[in-house]
C-alpha cells in the first residue's frame, strides 16, 4: 500500500522532483525542494537540491546517513546522481526537518576540548 499523509507529494521517481530545478541557480548550501514519497516507500522525506562541488550538475536528493570520513564523520549527506559524490550536510534545519541530532559546531567541539583538558589538569593534582 501506497504511503499516503497530508504532508507529502507523491512522486513516480527522483526526476520528477528534478523537473523544474535542473537549471535553477544553486547556491552553496542545499535548498529544500519539499517532502516527497515515492513508489514502495513506507514513509517520506525531505528532498534537497544542490550544486555538485565536483561536476557542477545541480543534483536532488534526500539525506543519508553517515559519512565516515574523518573529520566529517556522523554527518547526512546528499550524494550526487550524476558523478555519486558525496555533500555532507551541516545546515541544523535539516536534522531538525529529518529528527536527527545535529552534528556538535566548532565551538562545542572546542568547548568539550577545553574541558576536557581542564578534567585532566584537575587530576594531576
Ligand atoms: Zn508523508
Ligand atoms: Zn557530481
Amino acid at each position: 500500500m501506497a504511503h499516503e499523509c497530508p504532508d507529502c507529494t507523491f512522486v513516480a521517481n527522483e526526476g520528477s522532483i528534478f523537473t523544474g530545478w535542473g537549471s535553477k541557480k544553486i547556491g552553496k548550501n542545499p535548498e529544500l525542494v519539499g517532502c516527497f514519497t515515492m513508489p514502495n516507500w513506507v514513509g517520506h522525506s525531505n528532498f534537497y537540491i544542490f550544486s555538485c562541488s565536483l561536476c557542477g550538475n545541480n543534483s536532488v536528493d534526500y539525506p543519508h546517513g553517515y559519512t565516515s570520513d574523518g573529520i566529517r564523520n556522523g554527518l547526512l549527506y546528499l550524494s550526487c546522481q550524476n558523478c555519486n559524490a558525496i555533500k555532507p550536510l551541516y545546515g541544523k534545519d535539516v536534522y531538525r526537518a529529518s529528527g536527527m541530532p545535529a552534528p556538535p559546531s566548532f565551538w562545542e567541539v572546542l568547548k568539550q576540548t577545553l574541558a576536557m583538558r581542564k578534567k585532566l589538569k584537575g587530576s594531576e593534582v
